[in-house]
């Protein structure tokens, strides 16, 4: 695995494949830096080593070339956090492109217009990804977030630096992250599920199910499971066509050694609102017109001491709507179960959107070993897939 420590950056141009797809304000204005800061290890060591930097990223979903979604709004937020002047070109091929590139001296940074203000670049066309490697030395992919698409500057633009490819630090931290869970973890190893629906997280539990010891069930997954073994979950959220499968599951789990614990009590809401009226009830047993909506407090007990004594584990998904303060707690308990076994040495990888969300929400960004950048990239490689970003640089 190539990463920047293979390379000495002196007068050489990095072409970095960055992820700048930050919040805007109305006003134009970075409302959340956290990808720019995630990216400036890779830079400084570009420029470290006497080198320039040839950034390149998408933002948002443009359709053409729309002026919102210009990169140029971000340039003074990516000098900000680098301390160093950035260089425009208001297209990212084309000859001010090249000429800009061309004319950067070692220490200097140049940032390119919008990749996705041309269609073939999510189409992962070879001529345009040719225009693109026109821009630099050695081709640099520090994106995990977009790592599994197979776009010209994500994956198409690496065939032509056959010698001269690399990871960044952010996408190496990340594929070493998800190594140290799912290949090397120090056991016993325990993966969270939580999340809306079992349907989505089902190719996740089979991938993971050869890897792990413990696996916790929580948030709407749950209702699926118990309704599957005889349970009354009332109106809970519940996939009627995917319970033969959770038993499976179930089954596939106890062939394979792994215990799997669901909560066994459920605050219930009579409404899905924060102002709803609540009861903590047995699993099994929710009335009809309640729904389970976090996890109860009995489950968490045996949740922190399941968490407690695992020594890698991987969280996905939050144990309830946690979006809504009634039904935080649960999430709040699980992350905080998941910090102090942080602190007493168990290596923790957050990852997945809402699990993310919910983890910097209530500031456990840094009680955790690891937050990972990338939502979808995440769950893909949880899934077992070989992401085509990392594959492009490995091959
Ligand atoms: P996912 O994207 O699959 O991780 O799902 C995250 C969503 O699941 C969040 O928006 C939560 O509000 C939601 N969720 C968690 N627990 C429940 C539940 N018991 N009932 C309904 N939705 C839930």
């Amino acid at each position: 695995m190539k990463t920047l420590n293979d390379f000495n950056f002196e007068n050489k141009r990095a072409l970095i494949r960055v992820d700048f797809n930050v919040p805007l304000n109305d006003n134009f204005e970075v409302t959340d830096n956290t990808r720019i800061i995630s990216a400036k290890p890779t830079i400084i060591k570009v420029l470290e080593d006497g080198g320039s930097c040839v950034l390149m990223s998408h933002l948002g979903r443009p359709k053409g070339a729309q002026d919102e979604f210009s990169l140029k709004h971000i340039v003074s937020e990516i000098e900000d956090v680098l301390g160093v002047e950035v260089k425009f070109a208001s297209d990212c091929v084309g000859q001010e492109a090249e000429d800009k590139a061309n004319a950067l001296q070692p220490g200097e940074i140049l940032l390119l217009e919008n990749l996705r203000f041309h269609k073939e670049e999510e189409q992962g066309d070879r001529s345009f990804a040719e225009k693109l490697s026109k821009l630099g030395d050695i081709y640099v992919n520090d994106a995990f977030g977009t790592a599994h698409r197979a776009h010209a500057s994500t994956t198409i633009v690496a065939q032509f630096f056959p010698e001269a490819k690399c990871f960044g630090h952010l996408l190496a931290k990340e594929i070493e992250s998800i190594k140290k869970v799912l290949e090397d973890g120090e056991k016993p190893v325990l993966a969270v599920l939580g999340g809306a629906k079992v349907s989505s997280k089902i190719t996740v539990i089979e991938n993971i199910l050869d890897k792990i010891d413990h696996l916790i069930i929580g948030g709407g997954m749950t209702f699926t499971f118990i309704k599957a073994l005889g349970g009354k979950v009332g109106d809970s959220i519940c996939e009627d066509d995917k319970m033969e499968l959770a038993l499976d599951i179930l089954k596939q789990a106890e062939a394979k050694g792994v215990k799997i614990h669901l909560p066994v009590d459920v605050v219930a809401a009579d409404a899905f609102s924060n102002n709803a009226n609540t009861q903590v009830c047995d699993v099994r047993q929710i009335p009809d017109g309640w729904q389970g909506l976090d996890a109860g407090p009995k489950s968490l007990k045996i949740f922190d001491a399941v968490v407690n004594e695992s020594k890698t584990i991987l969280w996905n998904g939050p144990l309830g709507v946690f979006e809504m303060k009634t039904f935080s707690k649960g999430t709040i308990a699980l992350g905080n179960s998941i910090a102090n076994a942080t602190k007493n040495g168990a290596f923790s990888l957050v990852g997945g959107g809402d699990s993310v969300a919910a983890v910097k929400e209530f500031g456990f960004e840094d009680k955790v070993s690891y937050v990972s950048t990338g939502g979808g990239a995440m769950l893909e490689s949880l899934e077992g897939k070989t992401l085509p970003g990392i594959a492009a640089i490995l091959e």
